[in-house]
């Protein structure tokens, strides 16, 4: 029996085409700064989305990790929300090997801070208070896009605080391809205005590990630096670079293709009764179980999607994500094994 995967974009195979590409890169030694392979893919991230440079890292949590280390010192603080990976997801990582402070604020239900909230929590310059040094914000946020509207307007309050400005754009991408027109031009134009964002590569463009982090030249410097001490400098990277690049070229546009199965996901899980399935915006469908269904039936959920190949996560929240290895017919058998177990 074939396997669904839907517990997450990150569980794609590279292709025949990566894996190629993967083989014939050129290598040399990273931490001299001499791989070819990290180097090319670094300054296409940073010239196509529009930033003096970039700075390629074996994850998207020692990408934050290491941004926020670059922007904030000691007794500093970011202000995030209480949903965002870079808070929540990464283990405390900025508090503990930083010493910098989260001021997590409330997420709104579109994903957003919150303008009244984040001018709240900015801090006078005052002994008693943490120095506020740093806006981070996410896109796509539980698969929803940030409009670019509430972006501008909250660039520009922390542009008047003298508050720099950090992207998770993990999955920056799907963002961009949920607009009509070009998906690099549109990623370009999301990423304007912020000081630095970081994009992994790992998700659903489909390369097997990797993310990189942009910004100016003298803030990845400091990036460099701080991505050593984290323990994240690697060698031969150039393999694992060129399945980025290899992305990058060939990944950008199809990712509208995981946007339709995700709605089409979305649309056979319908009308099933007690269950509250969201229309996705991008590549991830929740579907909430009511209640009274979640305690008569939630217990043994995903363990008979299992046993019918279909993998997924959560419990009363149901999350399915599609990416390059799901398609049409799995997605239909993974709507009509929920719908089966529900309706019986
Ligand atoms: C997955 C993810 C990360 C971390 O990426 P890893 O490579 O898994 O460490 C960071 N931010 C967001 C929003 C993510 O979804």
């Amino acid at each position: 029996m074939k396997t669904i995967d839907l517990r997450s974009d990150t569980v794609t195979r590279p292709t025949p085409g990566m894996q190629a590409a993967m083989a014939a890169a050129p290598l040399g030694d990273d931490v001299f700064g001499d791989d070819p392979s990290v180097n090319a893919l670094q300054q296409a991230v940073a010239e196509r989305l529009g930033f003096e440079a970039a700075l390629f890292l074996p994850s998207g949590t020692q990408s934050n990790l290491v941004a926020l280390m670059s922007h904030c010192q000691r007794g500093d603080e970011y202000i995030v929300g209480q949903q965002q990976h870079c808070y929540r997801w990464e283990a405390g990582g900025a508090a503990v090997l930083g010493s910098i402070q989260p001021q997590p604020l409330p997420q709104q239900l579109d994903g957003s801070l919150a303008l009244a909230d984040i001018d709240a929590a900015i801090k006078p310059d005052d002994p008693h208070f943490a120095r506020s040094r740093l806006l981070c914000l996410e896109n796509t946020i539980g698969g929803q896009v940030l409009s670019p509207d509430y972006l501008a307007q909250a660039q520009g309050l922390a542009r008047r605080h003298g508050l720099a400005l950090h992207l998770d754009g993990a999955r920056l991408f799907n963002a961009a391809a949920a607009a009509p027109g070009d998906v690099l031009a549109n990623a370009r134009a999301i990423c304007a205005g912020f000081d630095s964002v970081s994009v992994c590569f790992s998700k659903g463009l489909g390369a097997p590990v990797g993310s990189v982090l942009c910004g100016s030249a003298e803030l990845m410097a400091s990036a460099r630096r701080w991505r050593k001490m984290c323990g994240g400098a690697m060698r031969q990277a150039g393999g694992l670079a060129a399945a980025a690049l290899y992305a990058l070229d060939h990944h950008l546009e199809r990712l509208r293709d995981d946007h339709a199965l995700a709605r089409r996901l979305a649309e056979g899980l319908q009308g099933i009764a007690g269950l509250n399935v969201a229309m996705p915006q991008t590549n991830i469908v929740f579907a909430d179980l009511r209640p009274e269904l979640a305690q008569r039936r939630g217990a043994g959920l995903l363990a008979h999607l299992a046993a019918q190949g279909v993998l997924a996560t959560g419990l009363y929240r149901l999350r399915f994500v599609t990416h390059l290895d799901v398609d049409a017919e799995g997605v239909d058998h993974a709507a009509a094994a929920l719908r089966h177990y529900l309706e019986n």
